[in-house]
């Protein structure tokens, strides 16, 4: 089901950050909130966390961001030494404080907490299952939540158990389909989970303490989205955790399992996290996605030359792209647009108009830096067009002489099953529109986007394979059938 639209100014909008520690005598909420933190990117609708002192959880959560959610007092109060994390972008349920993550369920004394970054794509046949009623407004974290409650009370859950976690999760898992990369939690452990695709990241780090007598020693485990929320908190990346994989986490130590068909698992991260929606110092496949950025950029210029006497990027995920443009071509890199950082990312521009209108709010032209010039301008992605035909206005009136779009990527023509929100295929210019005529479309001199084999290339990750759905219309898994999609195969 979808849930509530709410525009975002200049790209698709991502999901949500999941975050997680267990770290006995450590200052355990004031880590999470040091690593929701970072992952505000992926989310910024609501902020929660759910912490364990080995009897009790307590969740907090609100709307708003990381910082307006958690103040020192707060986190003062929230004691214990296991936590996990969530901040949330909803596509799926609406963008309500309910709906905010962690979700709980009281099971015995303190229960289990759930968050959720991705999308099921069998939430229908999950809720059926549960008894849930046809129609009732829920999130996919929700009804995972009521599964593994009901799972548990069928299987006389014994919370101190330390099988009573591991031995539902191993039984629910593989009932579930779509992308979800899960933190899961009981009062005594910490679970991460990656779905069979691996389709949202999600990475395993360790903090070590070194002893009197010099050696290091492992003393706390953090799972995260991406690799710059370890590091803010002093982990160490230890690795990503692999496509079908789930680890749980206790005194002992960190165990892996295998939940799942092992014919079902194979790797296919979605290959916009490298384009777009990872930070620019996250590494994801072994690598660090900004260099990624910028080959992609390199090879754009490769594909798409063009005399130009600058290239500029539109901030933030467009500048790694247009250095790398510069340093191929050879054409100077400047800065010919300022981003509003202070910017809310809900603004509800339900027309075209209010739309185009918004970009002013975002970006401001450096007009001294672009008059009389031949613009070589590099965005990330291209949606509806209305973003760029804004852009491409707003640097023509502050007197560019010529203005060349380049994008990192090819334009989307399929919608996303697996938790991004792109709109529907009959906003999707490109699915329309033969790529020939989009720059008139947009009022630009020249387009070009970068081609998948060769995004693909930029990543330069030998053997690694993405999701690429939403350009090619080709879906790792089972989507729900979706006439839209079905109808648009037929014309294609
Ligand atoms: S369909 Fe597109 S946005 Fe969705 S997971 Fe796949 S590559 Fe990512």
């Amino acid at each position: 089901m979808k849930g509530l639209i709410l525009w975002q100014n200049i790209i698709v909008k991502e999901s949500c950050g999941v975050f997680g520690v267990y770290a006995p005598g450590a200052p355990v909420s004031h880590m999470t909130f040091d690593g929701l933190f970072t992952l505000q990117h992926r989310g910024q609708e609501s902020a929660g966390m759910a912490i364990s002192d080995g009897e009790t959880i307590t969740v907090f959560k609100d709307m708003g961001l990381v910082s307006n959610v958690f103040d020192e007092h707060t986190l003062a109060s929230l004691q214990g030494f296991l936590a996990i994390g969530h901040t949330r972008y909803s596509t799926t349920g609406s963008s309500t404080w309910r709906n905010a993550q962690p979700a709980y369920r009281p099971l015995g004394s303190a229960g289990f907490a759930l968050g959720h970054n991705g999308n099921l794509t069998n939430t229908e046949v999950i809720a059926e299952e549960i008894g849930m009623l046809p129609g009732v407004v829920t999130t996919d974290s929700d009804i995972l939540a009521e599964l593994i409650a009901q799972k548990f009370a069928e299987s006389n859950f014994d919370e101190n158990s330390s099988n009573g976690l591991k031995d539902t999760l191993l039984e629910v898992l593989p009932k579930v389909e779509g992308a979800f990369s899960l933190v899961v939690m009981d009062a005594f452990r910490l679970v991460g989970i990656r779905d069979p695709n691996g389709l949202r990241p999600l990475c395993l780090g360790e903090l070590v303490e070194t002893g009197i007598d010099g050696k290091q020693r492992v003393v706390g485990w953090v799972l995260a989205s991406e690799s710059p929320a370890l590091k803010v908190i002093g982990a160490r990346f230890v690795r990503e955790i692999e496509p079908g994989e789930m680890v749980v986490i206790d005194e002992g130590g960190s165990k892996s399992y295998r939940p799942f068909e092992l014919s079902s698992v194979e790797s296919k991260l979605c290959i916009f996290e490298f384009v777009y929606f990872a930070r620019p110092d996250a590494v994801l496949y072994g690598k660090e996605v900004h260099g990624a950025r910028r080959r992609m950029g390199e090879l754009l210029a490769k594909e798409h030359p063009v005399e130009a006497d600058m290239v500029m990027g539109v901030p933030d995920s467009g500048v790694p792209a247009a250095e790398g443009f510069a340093k191929y071509s050879g054409i100077p890199y400047g800065q010919g647009l300022v981003k509003n950082r202070y910017i809310g990312r809900t603004f509800i521009d339900p027309t075209p108009e209010a739309r185009f209108n918004s970009v002013r709010r975002k970006l401001s032209p450096l007009v001294e830096n672009i008059t009389s010039k031949k613009l070589v301008v590099v965005d990330d992605s291209f949606v509806r067009g209305t973003t760029s035909k804004a852009l491409v206005k707003m640097l023509k009136d502050s007197g560019a002489k010529e203005v060349h779009m380049r994008f990192s990527s090819p334009p989307f023509k399929w919608p996303c099953f697996y938790g991004i929100d792109i709109p529907s295929r009959e906003e999707l210019v490109a699915a329309h529109v033969p790529l020939e005529e989009i720059a008139d479309l947009i009022g630009a001199d020249s387009v070009g986007f970068l081609s998948l084999d060769q995004l693909v290339l930029a990543i330069d990750e030998p053997g690694s394979k993405f999701c690429d759905g939403c350009l090619t219309g080709i879906y790792p898994s089972k989507v729900p059938n979706d006439e839209n999609v079905e109808l648009a195969k037929l014309k294609s």
